[in-house]
């Protein structure tokens, strides 16, 4: 497998990673996972895009321009015969003596690679389970950035449970799941969290947010309680990886019927008709 590393192409087994690159030492950067179906990255501009917003937000200069950067993207799929999974891109501030403060000359790092992967058709059919946790990460969720801890202590502790992820609660209202946003259905309308500080604008949840329009399901991007998850007709969460995906139950209750809900299925249709035909299931 080819690895883009700078700007160069490189094999996984001749990649270096210096002990001093920022990204190890401090999570100093910000990454993308883009979807890759058919051999052609999906809504790759929307993720270029907030990968510069990121880079801005945390004073970081990308290597080179969004248009080089696709580019590149674009040949690292052709090099690697790429047709389904995940593409993996970040950005690290460089390696540089040890210092909290940014380092007068270091240059960014890019690397980006490949990594095959199903859609998950079983637990977009049946649903998944979902405990609730603390939101103990920083406030700056608008940032995709490689810090990551908060989200994976609140994933591990919904796997101890047997569950698949986590519904993130910060002062009583439900933001997002730890590597998902969260939706859900009450009488008939959508609810989602604003895109503000407190959550990832995330590419699939403008895209969903699209479709309902299109499909003239009401929507309202308004803060909402932990408590109406549980009176909640419907709950999905949707995300690069698992597209729509419904949450049948929450903390060990049932959501509505304990099926996949009537406006998720509508949704979900919607979507797999914007992913290219030849893609296997
Ligand atoms: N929220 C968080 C915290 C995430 O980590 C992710 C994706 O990794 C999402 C939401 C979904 O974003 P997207 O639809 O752009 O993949």
């Amino acid at each position: 497998m080819m690895i883009l590393y700078d700007d160069q192409f490189k094999k996984r087994e001749d990649v270096r990673i210096d002990i001093e690159d920022r990204a190890y030492q401090f999570g100093d950067g910000i990454y993308e996972v883009i979807r890759v179906y058919d051999g052609k990255p999906f809504y790759l501009k929307e993720h270029l895009e907030r990968l510069e917003k990121s880079a801005k937000k945390i004073r970081l200069n990308l290597p080179y321009s969004l248009d080089e950067l696709e580019d590149r993207l674009n040949q690292l799929i052709k090099q690697n015969d790429f047709t389904q999974g995940n593409l993996y891109l970040q950005v690290s501030r460089g390696t540089a003596p040890r210092n909290h403060a940014f380092p007068k000359n270091s240059a960014p790092l890019l690397i980006a690679y490949t990594q095959p992967a199903e859609r998950p058709v079983k637990e977009q059919t049946e649903g998944i389970r979902a405990i609730t946790a603390e939101d103990i990460r920083w406030l700056w969720c608008d940032v995709k950035s490689l810090n990551l801890l908060g989200a994976v202590l609140a994933k591990q502790e919904a796997h101890d449970k047997h569950c698949k992820e986590a519904i993130f609660i910060r002062d009583g209202i439900v933001t997002e799941g730890s590597s998902t946003n969260l939706f859900m259905v009450k009488d008939g309308m959508l609810l989602t969290h604003p895109a503000d500080h407190f959550i990832l604008h995330g590419i699939t949840r403008k895209i969903t947010l699209q479709l309902a329009d299109q499909l003239q399901i009401p929507v309202s991007e308004k803060k909402f309680g932990k408590e109406s998850l549980f009176d909640a007709d419907e709950i999905f969460i949707t995300s690069t990886t698992m597209e729509i995906c419904p949450v049948v139950e929450v903390d060990g209750k049932t959501i509505g019927d304990g099926c996949p809900g009537p406006l998720t299925r509508r949704l979900q249709e919607a979507f797999k008709r914007l992913i290219p035909s030849k893609t296997e299931a």
